[in-house]
């Protein structure tokens, strides 16, 4: 038997309730990368069923090529959320590509984790932060 994959939009109303889940949004639309713009983006989210393993690249060509197929959407980023996973996709407000960048916004809950991941108290590593961030910008 060949393996399957369901993919299954959200509602509306889904959508926004999983959005409201910051360790979903923290991997969330920071600019367009077809017009630069930066500010509201519209958000598609799909949730993904089947036998394959979304984890690795074959699975992942897979869920790519049905979203073309299906949805015609190409720029898809993949989440893991409450072990399902599930495809986040931004619209600019402007322009109304999906070509949009994802950044991870670095708030206070990340920093937390990485304190306690690197065993470096949390200011330290905001100041070390700051600091390669003036640096490179
Ligand atoms: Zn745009």
């Amino acid at each position: 038997m060949g393996k399957t994959i369901r993919i299954a939009e959200l509602s509306k109303k889904e959508v926004d309730k999983i959005l409201r889940t910051k360790k979903f949004n923290r991997l969330a639309p920071v600019s367009c990368n077809a017009c630069g713009y930066k500010g509201f983006f519209k958000r598609r989210i799909f949730k993904i069923d089947g036998d394959y393993d979304v984890g690795d690249d074959e699975g992942q060509n897979v869920v790519r090529y049905h979203m073309k197929q299906q949805y015609n959407l190409e720029y898809i980023h993949f989440k893991i959320h409450r072990n399902i996973n599930y495809v986040d996709v931004a619209f600019c407000s402007k322009c109304n590509s999906n070509k949009v960048a994802f950044d991870i916004e670095l708030n206070d809950e990340i920093f937390d984790e990485l304190a306690k991941h690197l065993n470096v108290p949390k200011d330290k590593i905001k100041s070390d932060m700051q600091d390669i961030l003036k640096r490179v910008s």
